[in-house]
């Protein structure tokens, strides 16, 4: 049964980030198509009452550049589902400080944030359209989400220049937000992946920083361990499935462009018994990621056994848990 829609509303954005992750640059989708599947998925959740928390996840392009729609699935979803979350993620450069005035203090309105770095790091990678790092933009809109109360994630694109760069990182969110958690990636390209063996290298060296600044780390990596930690099995394609903006049916955000999607959406689309046919084949779930995830499962017997248990960080971040 699907708990989580994932709804990529755009591929627009008015960043040009060095490494954009969304397969559809530049393509808008139909707002009054995803205000329909937000509402059927809304009258699904009222009728299954799941034991999972429900959620809508805003991905993109930048979800903020739809702000009409956002607003309104947010109203729509939380009138009728007042236990579910919405989480979106953001470059947090655009938010719309009037509007999210109106949601002050609601902790189910997540807002997951992308920082890179520092400064001169983060303005190396993470550009405004205009050539202007976006790194000022992206502190103004974190403070502005903590003034307003709702919570923030900030999630970091780690390489090795950027994993030399943590512990400054790390300082400046303890001391400028205040914040003790830290989602991180590690950065992807399809081209020249990493091998495990310096994956795990960051990760080691992420989590030995982390842990001498007070730090919690989550973010994808964590799935890698879900033959070693059942409650971090990934379940994207029964309790998840995501919209793109040409209306495609997705298992995962990672898969969209990369694998045929299962179906378009369509009004009889069958929440309850959805079961996506995708196969991750390198996206995921190969011999590399099991590497990585055994590492990492002995590392935390080790040296950080508060990791070997799902923590609700884990499913802030994501919606493919259970
Ligand atoms: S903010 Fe996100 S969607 Fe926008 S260019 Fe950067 S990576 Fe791509
Ligand atoms: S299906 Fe998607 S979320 Fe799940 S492990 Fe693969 S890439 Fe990650």
């Amino acid at each position: 049964m699907v708990t989580s829609l994932y709804l990529m509303p755009t591929g627009k954005c008015n960043c040009v980030c060095e490494y954009c992750y969304c397969p559809e640059h530049g393509k808008r989708g139909d707002s009054s198509l995803f205000m329909r599947i937000a509402e059927s998925f809304t009258a699904h959740v009222c009728s299954s009452n799941p034991a999972a928390r429900p959620q809508i996840r805003f991905t993109g392009g930048e979800p903020w550049l739809e702000e009409e729609l956002l607003l309104d699935v947010t109203n729509h979803f939380f009138q009728r589902v007042p236990y579910g979350w919405v989480v979106v993620n953001t470059n947090a450069t655009i938010l719309p400080e009037e509007s999210l005035r109106n949601f002050r203090g609601n902790k189910q309105l997540i807002h997951v944030v992308s920082l890179d770095g520092t400064e001169s790091i983060h303005d190396s990678r993470r550009k405004m359209a205009d050539g202007r790092g976006s790194f000022h933009e992206v502190v103004k809109g974190v403070k502005m989400l903590i003034d307003l109360d709702l919570p923030v994630y900030l999630n970091a694109v780690l390489d090795t220049e950027s994993s030399n760069h943590l512990p400054e990182l790390l300082s400046f969110i303890s001391s400028e937000f205040d914040l003790n958690e830290l989602s991180i990636s590690i950065r992807y390209t399809d081209t020249d992946p990493m091998s495990p063996e310096v994956r795990y290298d960051l990760l080691k060296n992420a989590y030995s920083v982390a842990s001498s600044h007070s730090i919690r780390l989550g973010g994808h990596h964590r799935l890698l361990l879900g033959s070693l930690i059942p409650e971090l099995s990934c379940n994207a394609g029964s309790s998840t499935a995501l919209i793109d903006p040409q209306g495609m049916v997705y298992a995962c955000q990672r898969f969209v462009g990369r694998v045929k999607p299962d179906c378009m959406w369509t009004e009889d689309f069958d929440w309850s018994g959805f079961s996506s046919g995708q196969r991750p084949g390198p996206i995921c779930g190969g011999d590399d990621d099991l590497y990585v995830g055994k590492r990492l499962f002995e590392l935390y017997k080790k040296e950080y056994p508060e990791y070997l248990y799902c923590h609700q960080l884990d499913r802030t971040l994501f919606g493919v848990l259970s």
